[in-house]
């Protein structure tokens, strides 16, 4: 039985050799010499052509035996050494468990959406829905069916992008497409295709030719639309007066007469100054600058649908009345968080941002 004779031997040679190995490379170096393709274990394989047949199982199996000790063997001192290793760091680097640890930067919301978020979930509590349309509209939506005949001086109100549709489809060559420089195209799709009582906010990005600290090219709105049979004057400033209590908190609202083509009458609703309480002067006796020391503040536009906005809306005005109202979201955004420029909102400035 001289094989596992050498078995045995190699056995105990690979033990004591394992035991005082000083590194990784050394466990490698030992598992070539045991175990590798020339190694001891393979060299006393060779030794089987002698052994009797009868007795080549036991052999067999004692060979297995002895690979699996030395792997074992050699997988217990690779943890021994990872172990020393990790103690020897550890105790040469000196570990403050009190340190405050790295936190993960945490984003959020942007002031316009959390400003936006807030104006949809008053009117919702108000009974409106929210309804999104295209931000590329055909002049009808956006001019002709408010109201506003072509040449008429109202649209120099709102400088206009027109588009030259290239790449637009169906659209291509068309003189009237433009980028919607208000959300009121969504409320004309809304009246051709649903019938009244009509509730809805449509809040969204709206475009025009203007970039100076107060306007940017791009900026939101949200706009309104109530239509049903027997809608009036008072049912218009109950719902803006309660929207604004809500918003702003308890302060006076007033309406002035204002023009708008797709309304009347119109009307500019104002709100007390939040920073000189409405007197128009600050503690000190000098002007409030907030308001111009006029003591009111703009809130929005409004009036009652016009006639011909319901007739080229194809809504029976003999039967229906209906208030709309608008404003912009940036300008909510700037008093309730003292931005005074614009155009910071829309840089994406992080250092910025995280303010808020
Ligand atoms: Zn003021």
């Amino acid at each position: 039985m001289s094989v596992i004779d050498d078995l045995r031997r190699i056995r105990e040679e690979a033990q004591g050799a394992i035991d005082v190995a000083q590194d990784e490379s050394a466990l490698e170096t030992l598992r070539v010499r045991y175990l590798g393709k020339k190694g001891s274990l393979a060299l006393a394989l060779r030794g089987m052509g002698q052994v009797p047949p009868s007795e080549r199982p036991l052999v067999g199996q004692a060979v297995n035996e002895a690979r699996d000790q030395v792997e074992a063997l050699l997988a217990a001192a690779k943890s021994r050494l990872a172990r020393a290793a990790l103690e020897a760091e550890l105790e040469s680097t000196p570990l403050d468990v009190t340190l405050p640890g790295r936190r993960t930067a945490l984003g959020h919301r942007h002031p316009l959406t959390r400003t936006l978020e807030d104006i949809v979930a008053i009117f919702q509590r108000l009974g409106f829905g929210v309804l999104e349309g295209p931000l590329i509209e055909l002049d009808f939506y956006n001019f002709e069916a408010l109201n506003f005949p072509k040449d008429h001086p109202a649209r120099d109100m709102q400088d206009t992008f027109f588009v030259e549709p290239e790449s637009l489809g169906a659209l291509r060559g068309r003189q009237d497409v433009l980028l919607r420089t208000h959300t009121s195209p969504v409320q004309v799709r809304a009246m051709l295709s649903r019938r009244p009582p009509l509730r809805l906010i449509m809040p969204g990005t709206t475009f025009r030719c203007d970039s100076d600290p107060t306007h940017s090219p791009m900026f939101h709105q949200v706009e309104g639309l109530y239509v049903d049979q027997g809608v009036s004057f008072a049912d218009l400033k109950g719902t803006l007066d309660a929207y604004a209590k809500a918003m702003f908190g308890d302060r006076p609202t007033r309406f002035r007469p204002s023009y708008f083509p797709f309304v009347e009458p119109g009307a500019e609703m104002d709100m007390a100054c939040g920073v000189c309480g409405g007197s128009g002067q600050l503690p000190g006796g000098e002007p409030c600058r907030t308001c111009k020391a006029s003591g009111w503040v703009e809130v929005m536009g409004a009036g009652m649908v016009h006639p011909n906005v319901f007739r080229a809306c194809q809504v029976d005005a003999e039967k229906f009345t209906g208030f709309a109202f608008g404003f912009g979201v940036e300008r909510i955004a700037m008093n309730r968080y003292g931005i005074d420029d614009l155009r910071l909102l829309f840089e994406n400035d992080v250092r910025f941002l995280e303010q808020f």
